[in-house]
């Protein structure tokens, strides 16, 4: 439900500012990967990741609220059920991956 309302929340401020025809599936999926890119350009030449961390913690909060937004917004646009597709797809997993799997490539 809490997921619904946020789903209700972006459709009407995209609606809101007349964004709505922007929102094709490629222009979304081009703004996740855009949006993945800037979480990790904030890791970009750093050793200690927990240094970013701590200290730009609201940074990476963001980028991954615009990685979220952004999936949520493909999603609503192509009729996809995020949750069902995460627990669809960890069927998946845990098929392919039983718990007592160690070597990924052995
Ligand atoms: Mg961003």
């Amino acid at each position: 439900m809490e997921l619904q309302s946020l789903i209700q929340r972006l459709r009407t401020f995209r609606d809101q500012r007349g964004w709505r025809k922007y929102h094709t599936p490629k222009n979304l999926a081009i703004s996740i990967s855009i949006e993945a890119a800037e979480l990790l350009e904030l890791f970009q030449w750093i050793e200690n990741e927990d240094e970013v961390l701590e200290k730009q913690k609201e940074r990476v909060e963001e980028e991954i609220a615009d990685i979220f937004i952004y999936l949520l917004f493909f999603c609503d646009a192509v009729g996809i059920d995020i949750v069902k597709a995460a627990e669809r797809k960890m069927d998946k997993n845990e098929r392919k991956y039983p718990p007592d799997t160690r070597d990924l490539w052995g």
